[in-house]
């Protein structure tokens, strides 16, 4: 038993300086989406999205709503999806009235395996939406040349995956959009947000319009929209968190680099050279575990050890009630069985590294 305080499994970081931007908007008495919001779609284009036009959304889900209904999405039409991911990336295509087709992964990286990609194409397919899942890229060549091949458009979802690249190119600049999540445990967060980068001005436009009930002009409402904007407030926060993230960034790969070399008895992630990972998280895989027998792992990790833990994500997309389809997806299954997601966050000390890795290597020990 380790008396020490619990590690958490996230811990978002909000100093004093994200306080008193939040206290410049509120003494402005402006607070709604204005100058803030406009400097930090500039700031997120020249830092995360190569320059691309940015444009601020109110989350990462209405982001990639937005996105795909710019992009022409209509009820009716196929969008292919991994179903080793968060709920969200199939969401945004179901709400539109369009059918998320559930794909399996790559075992080593978790993301779109592009042979499984190709295979789910039909002729109602329009589009395609990799996730660089827990900030490690999705193989973008292999998926550029099947959309081409099959006039597919992409919707990157980059909810995880601020700042990662694929040969040298950042994540949410190979699609026509790339979404990015400002949740509070994500690598950075405006209190809830998401930012969608845009292949051009034209589609820029169209996600401008549907966050803002249609209307460039006010009162002049081109098209039916939402109102998914968001606040000064919000982005004045973000704009902070944007200064400080790459030295996060740093941070979790230097965690990340120790567990690689002390670790024992589990699997850890792996890294494809044509990638850079941002580790959102550093997910291991307790290999041939039962579901029961991988949570028995994380219950020991949390209760003896003090070491915080997550399960993303115990059940596959395709299989939750909201979805409830019976497919064969092999190593979907495999991985909703096996992983466990350990503290990587840019706060641990060199103590709560040691930590993690002794009680890793002891709960793993003790199971084999
Ligand atoms: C967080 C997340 C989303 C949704 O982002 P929100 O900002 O929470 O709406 C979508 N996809 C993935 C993979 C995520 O992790």
């Amino acid at each position: 038993m380790n008396d020490d305080a619990m590690i958490p499994a996230a811990r978002p970081l909000i100093g004093d300086e994200e306080r008193e931007a939040v206290d410049r908007v509120l003494r402005s008495g402006m607070v709604a989406q204005g100058p803030e919001v406009a400097a930090f779609e500039q700031e997120f284009s020249a830092e995360l999205a190569g320059s691309r036009e940015c444009v601020a959304v109110n989350s990462g889900t209405s982001g990639q709503h937005l996105g795909m209904l710019a992009a022409g999405l209509r009820p009716g039409d196929e969008v292919i999806v991994p179903s080793f991911t968060f709920a969200a990336t199939a969401n945004a295509v179901a709400v539109s009235g369009a059918t998320p087709v559930f794909v399996d992964v790559d075992p080593e990286t978790f993301c779109m395996d592009p042979a499984a990609l190709e295979a789910a194409i039909t002729e109602r397919t329009v589009g395609i939406q990799p996730v660089h899942l827990y900030g490690h890229p999705a193989p973008m060549d292999a998926i550029v040349a099947i959309a081409e091949r099959h006039g597919l458009w992409i919707a990157e979802d980059a909810a995880q995956a601020h700042g990662a690249t694929w040969q040298g190119r950042q994540v949410g600049t190979f699609g026509v959009f790339g979404m990015f999540s400002l949740y509070p445990t994500k690598n950075m967060t405006s209190g809830e947000g998401g930012m969608v980068a845009c292949e051009d001005h034209e589609l820029a436009r169209r996600v401008r319009l549907l966050r803002n009930q249609g209307m460039e002009v006010q009162y002049a409402n081109e098209v039916a929209g939402f109102n998914n904007r968001m606040t000064d407030i919000h982005a004045a926060i973000g704009r902070v968190q944007l200064t400080k993230l790459a030295g996060w960034t740093a941070q979790r790969q230097a965690n990340a680099a120790f567990f690689d070399v002390n670790l024992r008895g589990v699997v850890t992630p792996m890294v494809r050279a044509d990638a850079t990972h941002v580790y959102h998280q550093y997910t291991i895989r307790v290999e041939g575990a039962t579901a029961a027998e991988r949570d028995a792992f994380a219950a020991a990790l949390r209760e003896e050890h003090k070491v915080g833990c997550g399960v993303y994500y115990p059940t596959p997309v395709h299989r939750l009630p909201s979805y409830g389809l019976d497919l064969d997806l092999p190593v979907t299954e495999t991985l909703a069985r096996e992983v466990l997601a350990l503290p990587v966050h840019p706060s641990l000390t060199e103590t709560d590294r040691e930590r993690i890795v002794e009680a890793v290597n002891t709960v793993a020990k003790a199971g084999a």
